[in-house]
């Protein structure tokens, strides 16, 4: 016997009609190239998008086409993200700090018809323009000034009647947005979002016993537009109304922290190296910022290190929240907070529980696959993490190759080792081709990494494995000190010796000024490993 509720479709356009009815007068403001800020509303901003709809109509998208955006985060961007989805349309955003050759076969393997592009990147656009085929190139400035050969956006939406839009009707299955993975192997592959797994993840996201985002919130994610949509914040800072600001080109922690002391930020979301470079800044400068009113800094796309949230917490008295996820998992699969149970733990054991990556939000399903069949949830063997659930990547977009990411019942498999413990807290303990294997047993490269950054002199820290002619694989610890600190090898040795097996600790530790990271801002430890390939440490004992 099947229900009698209404088929009511979840698309984005539903979010856009609450925000005009509800939120009207709410602010979105942005951080322009030039340091001001723009400020508009609520208002403003569901006009334009409907704008940009009627003019990407007027240009000739059809709905299931590609539009795609080279931006900052920004208020134009944020009317990307929901005007091309309202008119059928698929928005794929693109990560700018790809590589020119990486950007061109995924705009042409996308297909995408309409370019979005920021004034102030057009150098870097300049450098794949020639390899792609679109068919119109539009560029986003305030002033609304366009090079030859291409539009202007700001007169493309003067031109455009908001009156004249007219919503289609969309199936909640239909695509909505396109991202794809930046992964250090292997080409990029597609992951299609449809309107449905947005929604949802949404809701998911503002959760109490989640992220939590509500209309009294003031978000800022720092985690750009252009990678996994800002982990959805936009999304989910729309459905609740929340206000929202957007730091353009200005990632810096000094503008950061401006941004957040000036318009009072609630939540702000980012992978460690920025908090990392934040705790930095203040503590250099404590209570030199305002930041009372913030209540959580999500970290994700990177281990957060222990030190690192317990810095924030007893130096500055800010709350770091530990999260996982994937561009194919829209992104957010699991949170750190913590079970009422763990509420009367010591202390350490709390922290120990934040640093983890949590369990899985309501939806989302894990399990690990060991070596002989699902690993039991003890908190020490270690498997490779599947997920499913209504935002779970079911395929890659076009990609017949990657079919062995997905297993025969319909799981997605990470290529994340992880441990599950008997509450359900998920611990990453590394990528599979991360892995340090020594004399037959597994090293977890993640684990060592964050205990050196829990030192007081590191800034950064990578562990990678190096080959041993008797262990076959030992770990070498590459470091960044902080700036005037030191400190010496055995020194580093001694503080890892304290907190792991004897076989596990690096025999050899090399400093290094930075160390090269991804295009989301991860350690690029495929550069590290191609750096040390000959490194000939010295014998374990
Ligand atoms: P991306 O699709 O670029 O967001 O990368 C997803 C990958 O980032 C995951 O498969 C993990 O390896 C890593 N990742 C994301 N969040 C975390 C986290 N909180 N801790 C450790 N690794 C993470």
């Amino acid at each position: 016997m099947k229900g009698s509720m209404m088929d009511y479709q979840l698309t984005l356009s539903s979010i856009v009609k609450r925000a005009e009815a509800l939120f009207g007068a709410k602010e979105i403001i942005t951080r322009l190239p030039d340091r001001s800020f723009h400020r508009y509303t609520y208002t403003d901003f569901t006009r334009r998008a409907k704008k940009l709809a009627v003019a990407l109509a007027k240009l000739g998208v059809r709905p299931g086409d590609r539009v795609a955006t080279f931006c900052w985060s920004h208020h134009q961007h944020l009317e990307a993200y929901f005007g091309v989805p309202m008119m059928g349309a698929v928005l794929h955003t693109l990560n700018l700090r790809l590589h020119p050759d990486d950007l061109t076969y995924i705009v042409n393997h996308a297909e995408d018809r309409v370019l979005l592009v920021d004034k102030v990147l057009l150098p870097l656009f300049a450098r794949f323009q020639d390899r792609i085929k679109v068919e119109h190139v539009v560029v986003i400035d305030e002033a609304g000034e366009a090079p030859e050969g291409t539009l202007s956006y700001e007169v493309l939406l003067d031109d455009a009647d908001e009156n004249a839009f007219q919503a289609p009707d969309l199936d909640e299955n239909d695509a909505a947005a396109m991202c794809y993975t930046s992964g250090t192997t292997g080409r990029p592959k597609g992951v299609l979002y449809s309107h449905r797994a947005i929604v949802l993840h949404s809701l998911a996201s503002a959760m109490a016993g989640s992220l939590a985002i509500q209309e009294s919130d003031v978000v800022l994610p720092v985690v750009p537009m252009f990678h996994a949509n800002a982990w959805g914040m936009p999304f989910t800072a729309t459905m609740v109304g929340a206000t929202q600001v957007f730091p353009g080109p200005h990632l810096d922690p000094v503008s950061l922290l401006e941004d957040y002391q000036q318009e009072q930020v609630t939540v702000t979301a980012g992978v460690p190296t920025i908090w990392l470079g934040l705790l930095q800044t203040l503590d250099k400068k404590p209570g030199t910022y305002d930041l009372s009113r913030m209540r959580a800094l999500i970290v994700g796309g990177s281990a957060a290190p222990e030190g690192m949230i317990r810095g924030f917490q007893e130096r500055h008295g800010l709350t770091v929240v530990h999260a996982w996820g994937m561009t194919e998992t829209t992104p957010l699969g699991t949170v750190s907070l913590l079970w009422s149970s763990l509420e009367s733990e010591p202390e350490d054991t709390r922290y120990k529980y934040r640093a983890k990556q949590g369990v899985p939000v309501p939806l989302v399903e894990i399990r690990a696959r060991g070596t002989d069949g699902y690993v039991p949830w003890d908190g020490k063997t270690y498997g490779e993490l599947e997920v499913r659930g209504p935002w779970v990547a079911g395929a890659y977009y076009n990609s017949p190759e990657s079919a062995d990411r997905f297993t025969e019942d319909g799981w997605f498999r990470t290529g994340d080792v992880v441990t599950i413990d008997p509450l359900g807290y998920m611990e990453i303990q590394d990528r599979t081709k991360d892995l340090i294997k020594s004399g037959g047993e597994w090293i977890s490269s993640v684990a060592l990494e964050n205990a050196l950054m829990g030192h007081p002199a590191v800034a950064e820290a990578a562990v990678i494995a190096v080959p041993d002619e008797r262990w076959q694989e030992r770990p070498l610890g590459v470091v960044v000190l902080k700036e005037g600190q030191a400190a010496t090898v055995e020194e580093l040795r001694g503080w890892l010796a304290d907190r792991f097996a004897k076989w596990w600790v690096p025999e050899a530790i090399e400093f290094v000024p930075e160390i090269p990271r991804t295009a989301a801002g991860k350690f690029l430890k495929s550069a590290l490993r191609e750096k040390f390939h000959n490194y000939q440490p010295p014998t374990a004992s």
